[in-house]
């Protein structure tokens, strides 16, 4: 194992040699990382192994990823933009210097100190891609309240059992946000969502873009334009932070219909960001970042607006899709602000893909460094037309939203590892990552399909627990690997002589469209709350832009209501609807099939991948434990349909 044709895992190469040492010395390893943010006080302990599977990175340090992100900038980089705002659903564009964003951030702070905000308060941030969005992010940190970002997606109810959950003391919101030339209400969606939450926020702070027409009843309602005048000059101190201390709860989707709050801390976090872009980004201060995502979606807390700001460059923020006004738009924007970043999902690239190439190849893209795509795995030929297309190096990363940052990427910026198509590459410094049996819970050899676990500890920046859930934190992650206790991603993988890891798909009941993970249960108990349903399978099934679609088969109570084509259509679209509205159109099932029997085994348990291997004309393979076979005939049948 030792060849040079072996990198991963050669230990003479330079990767090898760090990632050792970050796992076999992690104090001393993260006390060297650590210098790279600033410390108000410093810590005491690297590292609290007190409690495991609880991890405390940083203990006794204080300091605040507002003053790390925007106010540690101003000596050196005032006059630099921070942030370049641009909208091709408004064609509004914006440019803030850090001392710009400084400014902002303190008048957001003060209008929320102003409605009560304090340290360890809860803010929700429900907000489309706006620079405020930003602002709100960074004024919570300032002030040490917690804030937890709602996709903009998201329908009435699920916000409401974020809002029963994190019980916020402030909502965020705005009259609307804008999709493919759509204006969506985001007031209407509020106002439902707070008439179902037991809790209720002191207040609802609304910032206008003037795209629709507010329609917000609750009493509580502040418009924050005036307090903004009101506080101009404003400045807040920062308030300094024991490195512990949590600084937001995202929410994620998992088995069961109850999101889970992963929350992070301060210090681990604003560390592992500062050295992610050292190591596997490469991005130095000074330089241009493009995410394409949302600021609902982990990947835009990290790579939109946290990391790219502490590490002093310019963060692009995008509100549109990569085709409107034509799929030139990105590499457009990449010549127009010399972007040397750029960071999406294989979705985008799929889509852009069918555009005519003609419209990259007008653009200069010579300031563009390297392409990085995440959320999803990395199919071969998007990878290969990207890469050829570009001309640059496209580097895979995977991590998930309580990870906070990548797990398994090639690190550049330590070593240029040849990268292997359909692989996200080999583990990150700071994860002990091994691919383990599932049923014996013992290391796989290479080549042999396992579960990929983390041992304890997981480095900086990584979930501290589930937000005021500690026993759900264990329960979930730390206790479904036999024998050992280990951190499980719940992601199959397979990982090769030379260290690389495939990702093989969730060894859970969620998928993956477009990148958003969506649990499957949540789609079916919305669907069983319609009248006409009596049982509901959920299915991730192949698609060939979006990675996964979700498909639904039903059991109707009465079928022979539905039996012509025009009530069985009828119903269709009024089960899709019902699922808009429980729970936003991105859970939106791709076709909902009716059937009068689902496969079960004889204990009752639905065999959801015999139904998505049909739904892929898949072979099911041996079913033993099936109650009865013929369930399988309707669903080939239901498909045909
Ligand atoms: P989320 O927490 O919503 O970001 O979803 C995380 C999940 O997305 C992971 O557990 C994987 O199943 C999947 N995922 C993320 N990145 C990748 C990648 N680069 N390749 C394959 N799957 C990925």
């Amino acid at each position: 194992m030792t060849s040079s044709s072996n990198p991963g895992h050669n230990p003479q190469s330079r990767y090898a040699d760090f990632h050792r040492r970050s796992i076999g010395d992690p104090e001393g390893f993260w006390r060297d990382e650590a210098r790279r943010i600033h410390w108000e006080t410093p810590f005491d302990t690297v590292l609290d192994r007190s409690r495991p599977p609880f991890a405390r990175w940083f203990t006794g340090g204080r300091t605040n990823l507002c003053h790390n992100a925007v106010d540690r900038h101003l000596a050196e980089r005032p006059q630099q933009n921070a942030l370049v705002y641009v909208s091709t659903e408004t064609g509004i564009e914006r440019r803030y210097t850090y001392a710009d964003l400084h400014a902002e951030v303190n008048r957001m702070a003060a209008v929320m100190r102003s409605l009560g905000v304090k340290r360890g308060d809860r803010v929700l941030i429900y907000l489309p891609m706006i620079p405020e969005a930003v602002f709100a992010v960074l004024a919570c940190a300032r002030l040490g309240a917690i804030h937890s970002v709602v996709f903009g997606g998201f329908a009435a109810p699920n916000l409401a059992a974020r809002i029963d959950d994190a019980k916020p003391v402030l909502v965020v919101t705005a009259d609307a946000g804008a999709r493919a030339g759509k204006v969506i209400d985001y007031t209407p969606l509020v106002d439902e969502a707070l008439a179902r939450s037991k809790h209720q926020p002191a207040r609802v702070l609304l910032i206008d873009r003037n795209l629709a027409p507010e329609r917000l009843s609750a009493p509580y309602l502040v418009a924050y334009e005036p307090l903004r005048e009101q506080f101009f000059d404003a400045h807040v101190p920062c308030e300094w932070l024991e490195s512990n201390e949590p600084s937001y709860v995202l929410y994620t989707s998992g088995t069961t219909g109850r999101p889970k709050g992963v929350q992070r801390d301060v210090g681990g976090y604003a560390v592992a960001l500062a050295a992610s872009m050292a190591y596997i980004y490469e991005g130095r201060a000074g330089d241009t970042m493009f995410t394409a995502s949302d600021i609902g979606w982990v990947v835009g807390h990290s790579y939109i607006i946290y990391a790219p700001l502490i590490a002093g460059l310019t963060t692009v923020m995008y509100e549109g899709t990569p085709v409107r006004p034509d799929g030139g738009i990105w590499w457009r924007l990449v010549e127009q602000h010399r972007i040397n970043l750029m960071f999406t999902a294989p979705t985008a690239i799929r889509v852009l893909k069918k555009q005519d190439p003609a419209l990259m190849r007008a653009a200069d893209l010579s300031s563009l460094r390297t392409l990085f795509l995440a959320g999803e795995p990395l199919d071969e030929p998007t990878a290969e037309w990207v890469g050829s297309a570009l001309g640059k190096p496209v580097v895979d990363n995977y991590w998930q939203t309580e990870t906070g940052w990548p797990m398994l990427a090639i690190q550049r910026g330590i070593e240029a590892l040849p990268p292997k198509l359909g692989s996200p590459g080999v583990p990150v410094y700071g994860y002990d990552l091994t691919l383990r049996n599932e049923l014996t819970g013992e290391p796989c050899a290479p080549g042999e399909k396992g579960v990929i676990t983390l041992a304890y500890p997981l480095p900086p920046g990584c979930m501290q627990t589930v937000w005021g859930d500690d026993e759900r934190f264990v329960k979930t992650y730390w206790s479904s690997v036999p024998g050992v206790q280990v951190y499980s991603t719940f992601d199959w993988g397979v990982q090769d002589e030379d260290g690389y890891v495939t990702i093989l798909g969730r060894t859970d009941d969620v998928i993956n469209v477009a990148g958003h993970r969506l649990g499957t249960r949540e789609i079916e108990e919305a669907l069983s709350g319609h009248a006409a349903v009596a049982e509901v399978a959920v299915v991730g099934v192949t698609d060939a832009i979006k990675g996964q679609v979700a498909r639904a088969f039903v059991v109707l109570r009465e079928a022979d209501r539905y039996a012509d084509p025009a009530s069985r259509a009828k119903l269709e679209q009024e089960l899709t609807a019902t699922v808009d509205r429980q729970l936003g159109a991105i859970a939106r099932p791709a076709r909902v099939h009716v059937v009068s029997l689902l496969p079960k085994t004889r204990s009752g348990k639905l065999l959801r991948r015999a139904i998505a291997a049909l739904a892929e004309g898949r072979d099911p393979g041996d079913l033993p434990t099936i109650e009865d076979p013929s369930a399988l005939q309707q669903v080939r049948a239901a498909l045909e349909e």
